[in-house]
């Protein structure tokens, strides 16, 4: 008890304890060999008859401290060799071995004090002086150890020579004392020196270490952030190509892969309508959804902005076609963000190895293809690669070079289609549709438009349609000069900054009226940037053109776009005029309804029968186009029809509907 709270020590670190009982445990090794000589030198060299006994007896109790302290010294460098750990209870295993050899040592002192010759006592102080000073170094590990160590060995024996009868002792107990009052000075500074410099010691370590960590969790962040994307944690291309890579090379010859190329639907529209924040909340949630749908190791990848890439393998039990009707059926569900309730949507194309292609970057190309087919029109969940897709694509790129030439290759030309005012029955105006006849075929502006728009053309052949269109009106005026044209301008025509000011100088060359020229502009320009558009349609309006919504129903935020934008006509989509039956009045309704506070016309598009022409002229709609009255015309028949008496020219269809 006495010997653990001297030595409790006020160290609680562990490397710092071992390093302490290290230095001990290394030093005791000279010290005991030094006791062993010493104490059989003096046990053994001034044998007295009367003394002999007792002093054996006394140098084996010795020997047995000693043999322990040697035995504890072995086990300590044994368990240390093992890299295990020094604790507490070594110290005081230690500390008892060497206090009771101190106790030892001044028992013999004194106890054989009075039947010492002067010899023996002089023998004996230099002894315990010698290891008193040899403690101050050998036990600088422990500094109460030390220190009592040599008050034992030397503070009782110099005080009994001083207290005893001898004078001639009184000098030497003298000594004595001063001799432990220097070692005990000598032991503390050594004490301190050696536990500042272990002190030391481990917090270098101790910063070394962690340094090291830090540098070892920071290479870890930036092979982290290499690899990642940081938005959606998935891989990014560079990693996934690896990854891809290095799984191609190490699979079983009969084994199957599929590259699913995902992208979503309407995703630039989140972004330009409810902002970029909401836009990273919706791919988050996709993700999730992503992962959700992967449930066989699959390797995914955002590939660029609303890209995923996705590496499958097929087994028995689990096809591809389960894994895309998966994907489509998670990311089908609603999207609830803070703010907003979304439905998004996505087009997958898929190619297969190795049926399709042996190389990722192949491979990645054709699913690419194959979703870029299903989204320019495909209804199906997914699109496989196949040899047939491969030909459409090849046949899309022979008409997207051909368009390119269409206009000096004179293979462009305009009919009209008229549009019927539905109160007198009168031609109101010509809606210009664009013909394009590539190699003896007529190709229709459903296909080729939007090769059109995808490959730049659409922005010349845009001011072909404009020109061609206003130069065909001044002509038309000669013969109804009431007569308006209706032009299809494209997304892409808007972006041009020159547009406002090209079409000023077309109707100028022309001297056309710009309230007579309709410029028709679809929903979907409503996904460009909204500002840019509003003052393009204001300054277009300044000029004095009409402003129409095209296919009106069938893009993005309909009605908003109405009240943004103060448009001269909306034309309803004709899905709806074919649908009038079922839900398609519900939105005629409303578009007319609208139509009294914010002051447009509206056009019914489509039309074909009598029945649909009836119940939207009851509705109050104020034009009407579709092939009931005409379908689009040359411009010689166009000319023709006008050309008639005004009666004649009337539409039998509504005078029909007037008189019944
Ligand atoms: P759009 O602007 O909606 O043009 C009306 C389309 O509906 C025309 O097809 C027309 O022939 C067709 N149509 C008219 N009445 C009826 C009907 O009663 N029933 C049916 N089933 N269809 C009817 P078209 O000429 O094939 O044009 C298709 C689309 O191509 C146009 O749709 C327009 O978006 C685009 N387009 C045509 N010419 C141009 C152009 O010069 N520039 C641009 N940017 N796009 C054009
Ligand atoms: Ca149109
Ligand atoms: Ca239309």
């Amino acid at each position: 008890m006495t010997v653990k709270l001297l030595m409790q020590t006020q160290v609680d670190d562990p490397h710092v304890l071992n390093d302490h009982l290290k230095l001990l445990y290394q030093n005791a090794i000279p010290g005991i060999a030094i006791t062993i000589v010493a104490s059989a030198g003096l046990a053994f060299g001034f044998a007295e008859h009367s003394t002999v006994h007792y002093k054996f007896i006394w140098w084996l109790c010795l020997s047995a401290v000693v043999g322990f302290r040697i035995i504890d010294t072995a086990l300590w460098f044994r368990r240390a060799n093992k890299g295990l750990f020094s604790c507490q209870n070594d110290l005081y295993r230690f500390g008892a071995g060497v206090l009771l050899t101190a106790f030892l040592w001044a028992f013999y002192c004194v106890y054989f004090y009075n039947t010492s010759s002067i010899d023996e006592l002089f023998s004996s102080l230099v002894i315990v002086s010698a290891m008193a000073g040899g403690a101050a170094t050998v036990l600088s590990g422990n500094k109460l150890l030390s220190q009592i160590y040599t008050l034992m060995l030397l503070a009782p024996f110099s005080l009994q020579m001083i207290l005893g009868d001898n004078p001639a002792h009184l000098l030497l107990g003298c000594l004595g004392l001063a001799y432990a009052a220097v070692m005990l000075s000598v032991a503390n500074a050594a004490a301190n020196f050696t536990k500042n410099s272990i002190m030391l010691r481990n917090e270098h370590n101790q910063l070394l270490k962690t340094m090291e960590h830090k540098v070892q969790q920071r290479t870890e962040k930036i092979i982290e952030l290499s690899q990642h994307d940081s938005l959606t944690q998935l891989l990014n291309r560079r990693s996934f190509l690896a990854a891809a890579k290095l799984q191609l090379s190490q699979i079983e010859t009969d084994s199957q892969y599929a590259i699913f190329f995902l992208d979503l639907d309407g995703f630039k529209q989140v972004n330009d309508n409810f902002g970029h924040r909401v836009g990273d909340e919706v791919l988050t949630e996709v993700v999730k959804r992503i992962k959700q749908a992967c449930q066989h190791d699959e390797i995914i990848c955002r590939w660029g902005g609303d890209e995923f890439i996705i590496m499958a393998h097929q087994s028995p039990l689990y096809r591809f076609e389960d894994l895309a009707i998966a994907l489509k059926k998670h990311i089908n569900q609603a999207i609830i963000t803070t703010q907003h309730v979304i439905n998004m949507d996505c087009s997958i194309g898929i190619a297969m190895y190795p049926e399709h292609g042996q190389s990722i970057s192949d491979l990645i190309s054709l699913a690419d293809l194959s979703m870029y087919s299903r989204k320019s029109g495909g209804t199906d969940d997914y699109v496989m690669f196949s040899g047939e897709l491969e030909q459409k694509i090849k046949h899309e790129m022979h008409l997207s070079k051909g368009i390119a030439q269409a206009i000096a290759e004179q293979q462009l030309r305009l009919v009209f289609q008229p549009i019927i005012d539905s109160t007198t029955g009168d031609i109101a105006s010509v809606e210009a549709l664009l013909r394009w006849e590539f190699e003896g075929n007529n190709i229709p502006p459903d296909v080729f438009i939007p090769l059109a728009e995808k490959n730049g053309a659409i922005k010349q052949i845009g001011y072909w349609v404009l020109e061609e269109s206003v130069r065909h009106l001044s002509a038309l005026h000669l013969l109804k000069p009431q007569l308006a044209i209706c032009i299809n301008v494209s997304v892409i025509q808007f972006e041009d900054v020159d547009f406002v000011s090209k079409a000023e100088q077309i109707i100028n060359q022309y001297h056309v009226n710009p309230s007579k020229v309709h410029l028709e502009i679809t929903e979907s320009v409503f996904s460009q940037d909204k500002l840019k558009l509003i003052n393009m349609v204001k300054a277009l309006q300044l000029l004095g053109f009409m402003i129409s919504i095209d296919d009106f129903g069938t893009g993005y935020s309909s009605l908003s776009v109405i009240q943004d934008l103060h448009v001269n006509t909306v034309k309803i989509d004709r899905s709806f005029i074919n649908n009038l039956h079922l839900h398609g009045i519900d939105i005629v309704k409303a578009v007319m309804v609208m139509s009294h506070g914010l002051g447009y016309r509206v056009v019914a598009e489509g039309v074909e029968n009598q029945q649909q022409a009836n119940t939207l002229t009851a509705l109050g709609i104020h034009y009407l186009q579709g092939y009931l009255f005409d379908k689009p015309l040359e411009f010689d028949a166009l000319t023709q029809q006008l050309s008639r008496h005004p009666d004649e020219q009337r539409s039998p269809f509504l005078l029909r509907s007037a008189n019944s």
